[in-house]
């Protein structure tokens, strides 16, 4: 008997009406004689409105009890589903992350899975019964305290429990019918993909491509889960598979470049006149890792004078306050002459594990860019990606032209 994971995200299960096309495709594989845990998201709008009450309610950002409010939110859904399910004639249940349980260390909002018990699940199997679960949440074992996965994770609590009940498939079901050379709502000549490798669908996740949260991807890696993105919004009788993320060598044909993802997660900070001396870098970088702050793109200029440079680095947009409050605070004992920071500023990153193997890649997108007169304020390069930051107002130019420029859109 094949055992499945469904996923259904926020717009799928966005009112009783989506919820109820929801079990009509997990009717389906039932009928086909699968075994099958749902995982699903709150409903959408949600969590974002849990969020914004949690800040409204105090500036003790007390994390545990953050994930308290934004936990509630996949309860609702989960138990919405085993009632459409039940009246539809099935047998389900609903599962909170604790009653599974769904072991997590105790980094709360962002907790990461321990260890996942699927005994339960399956003995409910054998009963004939669906299980839905509630995603993006576990429990702290020692501490005993609900804890989320971070925003967009249900889609690892998905992969997780299929790689713990030996789940043949997981299938991620969201509002497009799959993973596309460039996010199609920005890109309207985005073509699906029909398959793409683990290595390049964790670059698109973590430069900016939401479709999967980058912590799904590394499991189903590492875990070797069967996973696929698909539209909750086909019809449920004519199913269609959507993409397959899977080993490289799994795909034939590889273009240069795979994807054009982009992030409006950045900030830029840059430091003028610091004192071109061993230790300066140190003391600018050392007090922003302590507080957590993961600096990603460095330029240094060398001046002219090589008595003093300048030094630019980008944050993410959370981070930028408390980034700026520690340099402030610091400024004598880093030594510069001024602070500047610049928050619309957009990440733009090209990926393909084709870059391996050709060169000057990077370097056409750099005329491409500048010939439409966008301006670059920082590159950073890896074995098969490179990234841009460049000013927001030109997000949708930028990646447009990229796409074209590496054969991407879609033919008319
Ligand atoms: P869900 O609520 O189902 O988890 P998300 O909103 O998290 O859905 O992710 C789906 C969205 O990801 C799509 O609507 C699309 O706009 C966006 N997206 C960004 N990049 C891509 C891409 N390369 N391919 C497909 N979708 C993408
Ligand atoms: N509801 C959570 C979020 O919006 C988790 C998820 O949808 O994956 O981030
Ligand atoms: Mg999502």
């Amino acid at each position: 008997m094949p055992r499945l994971v469904m996923k259904f995200g926020g717009t799928s299960v966005a009112d009783v009406q989506r919820i109820r096309n929801v079990a009509a495709h997990v009717k389906r594989e039932i009928d086909a004689g699968a075994e099958v845990a749902v995982v699903v998201s709150a409903m959408a709008g949600v969590t974002n409105e849990l969020v914004g009450w949690c800040k409204e309610a105090g500036s003790q950002f007390d994390t545990a009890e953050y994930d308290a409010v934004v936990a509630s939110g996949e309860l609702v859904t989960a138990g919405l589903l085993a009632l459409v399910l039940k009246d539809i004639g099935l047998k389900a249940r609903s599962w909170q992350g604790w009653q599974i349980p769904l072991l997590t260390d105790d980094v709360h909002g962002s907790a990461r899975i321990a260890a996942i018990d699927g005994t339960r699940l399956i003995q409910g199997f054998k009963a004939g019964e669906v299980a839905v679960i509630a995603g993006f949440q576990g429990v702290h074992k020692a501490t005993n305290r609900v804890t989320t996965l971070g925003r967009g994770g249900s889609d690892t609590s998905a992969v997780a429990l299929a790689a713990a009940i030996s789940a043949d498939r997981c299938d991620i079901y969201t509002d497009v019918d799959g993973v596309y050379t460039s996010d199609p709502r920005i890109v309207p000549k985005a073509r699906r993909l029909d398959k793409v490798s683990f290595e390049e669908m964790l670059e698109m996740a973590s430069l900016g491509a939401k479709v999967l949260q980058v912590r799904s991807v590394e499991v189903a890696m590492v875990n070797k889960v069967r996973l696929h993105v698909r539209s909750s919004f086909d019809d449920p009788a004519r199913p269609r598979l959507g993409t397959l993320i899977c080993d490289e060598e799994e795909i034939m044909e590889q273009e240069v470049v795979t994807g054009i993802a982009f992030s409006r997660d950045e900030a830029q900070i840059t430091l003028r006149e610091v004192a071109d001396k061993p230790g300066v870098a140190a003391a600018i970088f050392m007090p922003l890792a302590e507080a957590n702050i993961n600096v990603d793109m460095i330029i240094q200029v060398v001046s002219d004078d090589t008595t003093t440079t300048d030094i630019t680095f980008t944050v993410p947009a959370a981070e930028y306050d408390r980034a700026m409050a520690i340099l402030e605070e610091r400024r004598a004992k880093i030594g510069y002459a001024k602070l500047h920071g610049a928050q619309d500023v957009v990440k733009i990153s090209a990926i393909g594990v084709g870059m391996r193997s050709h060169s000057g890649v990077a370097a056409r997108a750099f005329r491409a860019l500048a010939e439409k007169g966008v301006n670059i304020r920082a590159i950073t390069t890896s074995e098969i990606k490179f990234s841009m930051l460049i000013d927001e107002p030109y997000t949708e130019l930028a990646v447009r032209t990229l796409h074209a420029l590496y054969g991407l859109d879609a033919k008319a």
